[in-house]
C-alpha cells in the first residue's frame, strides 16, 4: 500500500485547532485519553479471545508500556514518547474511520460547548473533564504516527500520520506484533512528558486503576492488584475516592462505599458506590446503569443490570468473581443460579448500606433526596422485594418536626389502641399540615405521614400493609378512630357555641348542592371536621381515588375532576354565619359566591385544582361584600 493524503472532517480541523492553539492547564489528561484507548483495546481483545482463539500473538501479555526517546544530555534533538499496547490494534480502513471522524460524543459536546464561550480560562478547566478523546494528543504532539497491527490474523499493519492541521495520512507499516503504538514527537513546551518522574506522577493521578499493567522502562508504574482484590482495612477512603473517579468521571464523592469480599457460598470481591447525586453529568464515563463483571481481573460485562433489582441501578462499581466462567460470553451470564446468588449477596450489602446512610440525619437527607425515588418506584413495581424497601423508606409527618422518620419509628410511638398507619398525600409538608383531614387526628393526637413527593402518589397502593398495620389514606371516609378523650378547654377554641339547628343544616346542605349540582355527589354535614369548615371526600364507590388523580395530573394526563362529596363542619362559624344567612337572606349575593369559594379550596388542598389563579376574580367579589360597610 502506498501513502494516501486524506483530509480530516470539519468538526475535527475545528477541535484540533482549538487544542493545538490553546495552553491548557491540564493539557497531561491527554495521556489519561490515550491509555484509556490503550486500556478498552485491550479490553475488546480480551472478549474476543473468550470465544476465538485465531489471533495475531495470542500469547502476548495484555499490556501498555511507555517509552522515552530524547537527545543526550546537552545535545539537541527532537523528544519522543512512544505508547504501546497488545490490544486489538486497527486495520488501515479501522484506522480512516476511527481517527478521521469524531464518533465520540465527548468531543461533539466539547465543540459544542465551548462554540458558545469565548473565556479562554474556561475552556480550560472543561476540557479535562470532556475527555475529548485521542486528539487531545495534539495538546502535546508536534507530530503523530500511529502504527497498528490489528489482531485478524489476515490484516497487514497500517500507519497514521499527522501534524495536526488539516489532514492526516495513512501508509503500510513494518509491525508485525498485536497492538497498536502512538508516536508522539513532543512539541517544545511540552518536553516535560519525555521524562519519567512526570509520567509517573500523571499516571498515579489519572490512570492509577488501570486494569493492566502500565510499563515504564520495565518498571510497572499503575496499582499491581486491582483495588477490589485488596482486604478493606488496607485501603483508605481517598483510595476509594480516586478509584470512583477514574472509574466515573464523577467529580463529586461518593456518599457510600461498600467493599467487601466472600468466599462462600460464592466467591466474590465487590467494590460499589452509592453516587452523590442521580443526575449524572455530561462529563460522567459509564453511560448506562449497572455494575462492571470481572471474573480473576478479566472484564466479563461492562454494564452488568442483572445482579441489582432495578431500584438498586443507581449502584455503580465493580463485582469480581472467580466462579464465573471466562468461556461464558456476556448473554449467557444472565439468569444462571450463580448470578443469583452473587446478585443477592452483593444486594443484602447495599441494603445493609442504605440503612447505615439512613440511620445518619444529614446523610439521610442527601441520600433521600437523590435516591428515595428509586426506592419507592422499586415498592411499585417490585412487590416481591417489599421486605427489604419498607425498613429504608421514610416520609416526614405530622410529628416529624421537618425531619424524616421511618415505618418503625412511627409504629414505636403510635397511640396503644391505633392498628393502622394513617397517611395524608399532598404538595408539600406545609399546605398537608392544613389539610382538614387531619382534625380528626389533631385532636386525638394521632400522628399522620405525609405523602408529598410526586412520586408518593405512585407508590401509595402499594404500601398496603407494614408489621401487621393496614395503611390507611386519612380522607377515608371509613375510617373509624376512638372516640376523642376531650379534656376539659377553658372555652377559648370551642367552635362549637354556635350549634346550628339540623333543619337550618338541611337548608344549607340543599343550597349546596343546587349550587355545586353535578360537581359533587352529596353535601352533609361531618362528624369528624373540628378546625376546618369543610373538606372534600372521595365517594366510597369512587372509581378513582385521590392517589389516582394525583397520579394522573404528576404525569400531565388530562384528567376530569371526580365527583367528591362535601362535608361541612357545623360547628364552624362559617358554615354557622352561611346557614343563617341562608335561612333569613337567601338572596343574598355572598352565599351562591361563598359555596363556590369553599368547594374550589377544597379542590386546591386536595391538590385537584387545575388552576387556582382563575379564583381570584371571585375572591375579589367576596373581598367587595366583605368591606361594603353600613349595611
Ligand atoms: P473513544 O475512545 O471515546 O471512542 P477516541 O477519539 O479516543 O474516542 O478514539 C476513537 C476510536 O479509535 C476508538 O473508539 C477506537 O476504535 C480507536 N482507537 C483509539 N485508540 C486505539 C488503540 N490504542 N487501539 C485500538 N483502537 C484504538
Amino acid at each position: 500500500m502506498s501513502s494516501q493524503g486524506y483530509t480530516f472532517k470539519a468538526e475535527i480541523k475545528q477541535l484540533l485547532d482549538i487544542l493545538i492553539h490553546s495552553l491548557y492547564k491540564e493539557r497531561d489528561i491527554f495521556l489519561r485519553e490515550l491509555i484509556s484507548n490503550a486500556s478498552d483495546a485491550l479490553t475488546r481483545l480480551q472478549f474476543e479471545m473468550l470465544t476465538n482463539n485465531e489471533v495475531v500473538d495470542p500469547d502476548a501479555e495484555l499490556a501498555i508500556t511507555l517509552e522515552i526517546k530524547k537527545p543526550e544530555e546537552g545535545e539537541d534533538g527532537d523528544h519522543w514518547l512512544i505508547i504501546r499496547d497488545s490490544g486489538i490494534g486497527m486495520t488501515a480502513a479501522e484506522m480512516q474511520t476511527n481517527l478521521g471522524t469524531i464518533a465520540q460524543s465527548g468531543a461533539k459536546e466539547f465543540i459544542q460547548t465551548i462554540k458558545e464561550k469565548d473565556n479562554k480560562n474556561e475552556i480550560n478547566d472543561m476540557i479535562g473533564q470532556f475527555g475529548v478523546g485521542f486528539y487531545s494528543v495534539f495538546m502535546v504532539a508536534e507530530e503523530v504516527r500511529v502504527n497498528s497491527c490489528s489482531y485478524k490474523p489476515a490484516e497487514e499493519a497500517a500507519s497514521w500520520i499527522s501534524s495536526g492541521g488539516d489532514s492526516y495520512e495513512i501508509q503500510s507499516a513494518e509491525k508485525s506484533t498485536r497492538g497498536t503504538e502512538i508516536h508522539i514527537k513532543l512539541r517544545d513546551d511540552a518536553k516535560e512528558f519525555a521524562d519519567g518522574w512526570k509520567l509517573r506522577q500523571v499516571i498515579k493521578k489519572h490512570s492509577d486503576f488501570v486494569a493492566y499493567p502500565i510499563y515504564l522502562d520495565d518498571d510497572q508504574i499503575n496499582q499491581k492488584e486491582s483495588l477490589w482484590r485488596k482486604q478493606s482495612s488496607k485501603v483508605d477512603e481517598e483510595a476509594y475516592n480516586n478509584f470512583y473517579q477514574q472509574l466515573t468521571l464523577d467529580f463529586e464523592q461518593p456518599q457510600g462505599v461498600v467493599h467487601f469480599a466472600s468466599d462462600a457460598p460464592v466467591n466474590i470481591r465487590a467494590l460499589l458506590y452509592i453516587p452523590a447525586k442521580r443526575e449524572k453529568s455530561m462529563f460522567h464515563k459509564r453511560t448506562e446503569p449497572g455494575v462492571m463483571l470481572y471474573s480473576r481481573n478479566v472484564l466479563i460485562q461492562e454494564y452488568c443490570q442483572d445482579l441489582l433489582p432495578k431500584w438498586l441501578q443507581f449502584v455503580d462499581g465493580v463485582v469480581d468473581s472467580e466462579d464465573l466462567s471466562l468461556n461464558v460470553s456476556r448473554e449467557t451470564v444472565q439468569n444462571t443460579r450463580l448470578m443469583r446468588q452473587l446478585g443477592k449477596t452483593v444486594r443484602k450489602r447495599i441494603v445493609r448500606e442504605i440503612s447505615k446512610l439512613l440511620k445518619d440525619d444529614d446523610k439521610l437527607e442527601a441520600f433521600w433526596h437523590e435516591f428515595g425515588r428509586y426506592l419507592k418506584e422499586g415498592l411499585a413495581v417490585a412487590a416481591e422485594d417489599r421486605e427489604e424497601i419498607m425498613p429504608l423508606l421514610r416520609f416526614y409527618s405530622s410529628k416529624s418536626d421537618g425531619k424524616y422518620i421511618s415505618l418503625d419509628a412511627y409504629l414505636e410511638r403510635k397511640k396503644e389502641d391505633q392498628s393502622e398507619i394513617y397517611y395524608v398525600l399532598g404538595d408539600d409538608p406545609r399546605s398537608v399540615a392544613n389539610s382538614p383531614h387531619l382534625d380528626p387526628f389533631k385532636s386525638r393526637d394521632i400522628e399522620v405521614l405525609y405523602l408529598v413527593d410526586p412520586f408518593d402518589a405512585f407508590m401509595a397502593p402499594s404500601l398496603e400493609k407494614y408489621k401487621e398495620h393496614d395503611f390507611r389514606s386519612i380522607d377515608d371516609t371509613q375510617l373509624e378512630l376512638p372516640e376523642e378523650v376531650k379534656e376539659e378547654q377553658d372555652g377559648e377554641e370551642a367552635q362549637a357555641e354556635e350549634k346550628i339547628s339540623d333543619e337550618a343544616m338541611n337548608v344549607l346542605i340543599e343550597r349546596v348542592e343546587a349550587v355545586l349540582g353535578e360537581r359533587i355527589t352529596e353535601a352533609r354535614p361531618s362528624k369528624v371536621l373540628e378546625l376546618s369548615p369543610m373538606r372534600l371526600v372521595s365517594p366510597e364507590d369512587s372509581q378513582m381515588n385521590s392517589a389516582m388523580t394525583r397520579v394522573y395530573r404528576y404525569v400531565g394526563q388530562d384528567y376530569e375532576i371526580p365527583a367528591k362529596i362535601i362535608e361541612l363542619n357545623p360547628k364552624h362559624h362559617l358554615i354557622a354565619n352561611l346557614s343563617h344567612l341562608v335561612t333569613e337572606q337567601p338572596d343574598a349575593p355572598a352565599i351562591d359566591l361563598t359555596i363556590e369559594q369553599l368547594y374550589e379550596s377544597g379542590l386546591v388542598q386536595e391538590g385537584l385544582h387545575p388552576n387556582p389563579a382563575e379564583m381570584l376574580p371571585r375572591i375579589q367579589q367576596l373581598l367587595e361584600l366583605a368591606t361594603k360597610s353600613g349595611e
